[in-house]
C-alpha cells in the first residue's frame, strides 16, 4: 500500500480511526503516517479535543454527524491554505 498523504488520513481516516472502526491495516498506516506527521497529530488532538467537548454534553457518546462535518471542513480548509 502507497504512503498516506495528510488529506487522505484527514479527510478519509481520522474519525474511523479514532471511532476504531478502521480496519487494522489501515490503522496501521494511519498510525505510521502520524508518527512522522506533526501536522497530523496536531489535527488529531484538536478533533480529539473537540470531540470530547462535544460528547461531554451529548446524552449519549460520538460526535453528531453535523459536527464531523464541521471540523473536517475546518481541518480541510486549514490543510489547504498550509498547502505549499
Ligand atoms: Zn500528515
Amino acid at each position: 500500500m502507497e504512503a498516506l498523504k495528510c488529506k487522505d488520513v484527514i479527510v478519509e481516516f481520522l474519525a474511523d480511526y479514532l471511532d476504531r472502526t478502521l480496519p487494522p491495516e489501515l490503522t496501521e498506516e494511519v498510525e505510521r503516517h502520524l508518527r512522522g506527521c506533526a501536522a497530523c497529530m496536531a489535527y488529531l488532538n484538536t478533533y480529539r479535543r473537540t470531540r470530547d467537548l462535544v460528547g461531554r454534553h451529548a446524552a449519549q457518546g460520538g460526535m453528531p454527524d453535523e459536527m464531523k462535518g464541521l471540523l473536517r471542513r475546518f481541518m480541510v480548509e486549514r490543510m489547504a491554505r498550509q498547502a505549499p
